[in-house]
C-alpha cells in the first residue's frame, strides 16, 4: 500500500483547468498536468483497502488493479505501474481524458478520492515520453480473419486484443477518419486529437488494417471468420417540432463533427457558432460539450434547456455512496459560461415549443414553455409560462435512441425496444458469424464500458474460433 497515512498526510489534487480566458481562445486542451512529484504524493493517498470499491461493479468497468499500481507509482516505479495499469486498460490515455471516473465515485475516501483518472493518464504519457510504449507484434497469427465495423472505443479495444490474441483483424469505419466519437463527437479540447492517431498508428504498426470512408457491406465480408459490429447507438432523439428542417437546426454529434473537422483543418467550421445566439436542447454532457465549442467558436450568447428539475446538490438517501451521485454538476462549457456571460447557461423544466424561421427558412429565434409534472408522472406545459429567446442556432443534443436502421437493415437485423443489438442470453454473439459490442450493443454509455465491452466481445469471437478449426 502507499504511505500509511497519505491520505491524512496529503489533501487531494486534480490537474488544474486551464483558467477560462485562456482556453476559451483556443480548443486545446482542457488542463495541464501536475508533475511527477505530485503524482507520486498523490499516489500515496490510496490505502489498498481490504475491499477496494474503486475495482468493483460500482468503480472501474475494466476493473482496473487501481490499488496496485498506485502502490507502485507512490514508489517511483513508473514502469511496472504502467505495466499493471496495461493489463486491464487498452488505452489510458483515453479514459485519462474523458473518463467520468467511476473509480473515484466509489472511492472509499469519497469526496477526497485518490484521483486515479490523472495518475493513470501521467502513467501512459509517461510511457510514450519514455519510448516504453513500442508496438507489440503478435508471436504468431492463428489464421483466423476478424472484420470489426466501426472504429469507436468498443471497436478499437476489441481490435486490439483480438490481434493480440494472434487473430488477423481489418476495422471498417465509413468515417474519414477512425476513432468514433473519440475523434468526431468529443471535442479536441477534453481528448486532443493527435492521441488518438498517435495510438492509431500503434495498432497499424501492430498489424491491424483501418479501411476508412467505408460503409459495411454484408457481402464483402463472407472472407471473414467473424464480424463484430461496434456502429454506435447514434439515432439522435429528436423534437417533437416543427421547421426541424430550417437551416441552423443541427443535431449534437453533427455540429461537434463540423467543429473538429474544422480545428483539424484549421478552417471556418461549416456549422459555426459565430456571432449567433446558440440554444442548445439537453443539459447534459453532450449539451455541456456544445455549450464550450459554441464559446469557442465566438457565439453571441448560448443557453441550454434541460426538461428535468436540477438535481439536487448533494447525495439524497436513496443514492448512497458507492452510487454514482446523481447530483448537480457544473461542467467545464457551463464554467464558461458563466464566466463569459455571468450565469448558468441551464434553464431547467423548459423546453422548445416551436421554432420560428425567417423567410429563407433559417431558425430565427424560439418559443420556450416551462414544464410542470402532472401527478401520474407526465409532463406539462405550465400555461401563460411561453417565452420568445432569439436563435441563430439550434443544437438538438436531447440523447439517442439507438442503433442506426442503416446498420440494422443492411444485416437484416432487429434491434429490442430500446434499439440495441443485445443477444437474449446476454452474450455477444448475435447470430452466424455476427457480433455485436459496445454502445450498439448496451445504448449510449461512455468510453470506459465501449472498452469493456469490446474486450469482453474480443474474448468470446476468440474462444469460438478456437473451438472451430
Ligand atoms: C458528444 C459526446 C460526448 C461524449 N463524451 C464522453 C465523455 O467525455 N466520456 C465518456 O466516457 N463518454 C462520452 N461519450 C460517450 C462515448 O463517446 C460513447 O459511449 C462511446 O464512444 C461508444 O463507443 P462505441 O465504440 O460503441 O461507438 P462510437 O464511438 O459511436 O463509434 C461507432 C463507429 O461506428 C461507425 N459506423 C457506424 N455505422 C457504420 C457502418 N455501417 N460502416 C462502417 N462504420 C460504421 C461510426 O462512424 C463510428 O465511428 C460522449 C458521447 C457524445 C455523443
Ligand atoms: S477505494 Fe480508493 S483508497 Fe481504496 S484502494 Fe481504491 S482508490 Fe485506493
Amino acid at each position: 500500500m502507499g504511505s500509511a497515512t497519505g491520505f491524512l498526510d496529503t489533501a487531494r489534487k486534480e490537474n488544474p483547468f486551464r483558467d477560462e480566458a485562456a482556453r476559451l481562445g483556443d480548443f486545446e486542451d482542457l488542463h495541464i498536468p501536475n508533475s511527477g512529484e505530485i503524482r507520486f504524493a498523490q499516489a500515496s493517498r490510496c490505502m489498498n483497502c481490504g475491499v477496494p470499491f474503486c475495482q468493483s461493479d460500482f468503480g472501474c468497468p475494466l476493473h482496473n488493479l487501481i490499488p496496485e499500481w498506485n502502490d507502485l507509482l507512490y514508489r517511483g516505479q513508473e514502469r511496472e505501474a504502467l505495466n499493471r495499469l496495461l493489463r486491464t486498460a487498452p488505452f489510458p490515455e483515453f479514459t485519462g481524458h474523458v473518463c467520468p471516473a467511476l473509480c473515484e465515485k466509489a472511492c472509499n475516501l469519497e469526496s477526497s478520492a485518490v484521483t486515479n483518472r490523472d495518475n493513470e493518464l501521467y502513467l501512459i504519457e509517461t510511457g510514450f515520453a519514455r519510448g516504453w510504449i513500442q508496438p507489440r507484434i503478435p508471436a504468431a497469427r492463428t489464421g483466423k480473419r476478424v472484420a470489426v465495423i466501426g472504429s469507436g472505443p468498443s471497436g478499437l479495444a476489441a481490435a486490439d486484443l483480438l490481434n493480440r490474441l494472434g487473430h488477423s483483424v481489418t476495422v471498417i469505419e465509413r468515417a474519414d477518419r477512425p476513432g468514433g466519437l473519440l475523434m468526431y463527437g468529443i471535442p479536441n479540447m477534453k481528448l486532443p486529437k493527435n492521441l488518438v492517431e498517435r495510438r492509431i498508428r500503434l495498432m497499424e504498426q501492430e498489424g491491424i488494417a483501418f479501411e476508412l470512408n467505408t460503409e459495411a457491406n454484408p457481402e464483402e465480408l463472407e472472407g471473414y471468420d467473424a464480424v463484430l459490429l461496434c456502429g454506435g447507438a447514434r439515432r439522435p432523439r429528436s423534437l417533437n417540432a416543427e421547421h426541424m428542417d430550417a437551416r441552423g437546426v443541427l443535431f449534437a454529434v453533427d455540429y461537434l463533427t463540423a467543429a473538429t473537422k474544422a480545428v483539424l483543418s484549421g478552417q471556418a467550421s461549416e456549422a459555426s457558432a459565430e456571432g449567433k445566439h446558440v440554444i442548445v436542447v439537453g443539459g447534459g454532457d453532450t449539451g455541456n460539450d456544445c455549450v464550450g465549442t459554441a464559446l469557442r467558436q465566438g457565439c453571441l450568447s448560448v443557453t441550454q434547456l434541460e426538461m428535468m428539475p436540477a438535481p439536487p446538490e448533494d447525495r439524497t438517501p436513496s443514492n448512497p455512496w458507492p452510487e454514482w451521485p446523481r447530483v448537480l454538476r457544473t461542467d467545464y462549457g457551463q464554467t464558461e459560461a458563466i464566466f463569459r456571460q455571468g450565469e448558468d447557461p441551464r434553464i431547467y423544466e423548459t423546453t422548445v415549443r416551436q421554432i420560428r424561421t425567417d423567410e429563407e427558412n433559417q431558425v430565427a429565434g424560439l418559443e420556450t414553455v416551462r414544464l410542470r409534472r402532472t401527478p401520474e408522472g407526465k409532463f406539462e406545459p405550465v400555461p401563460g409560462s411561453e417565452r420568445e429567446l432569439p436563435c441563430g442556432l439550434l443544437l438538438i443534443a436531447a440523447g439517442f435512441v439507438g442503433c442506426e436502421e442503416k446498420m440494422l437493415n443492411r444485416f437484416a437485423l432487429q434491434s429490442d425496444a430500446r434499439g440495441r443489438l443485445m443477444p437474449a442470453d446476454g452474450s455477444h454473439h448475435l447470430t452466424g458469424k455476427l457480433f455485436s459490442a459496445g454502445d450498439m450493443r448496451n445504448g449510449q454509455s461512455l468510453v470506459v464500458r465501449a472498452l469493456a465491452d469490446g474486450r469482453d466481445a474480443a474474448r468470446e469471437i476468440d474462444s469460438r474460433l478456437r473451438r472451430v478449426q
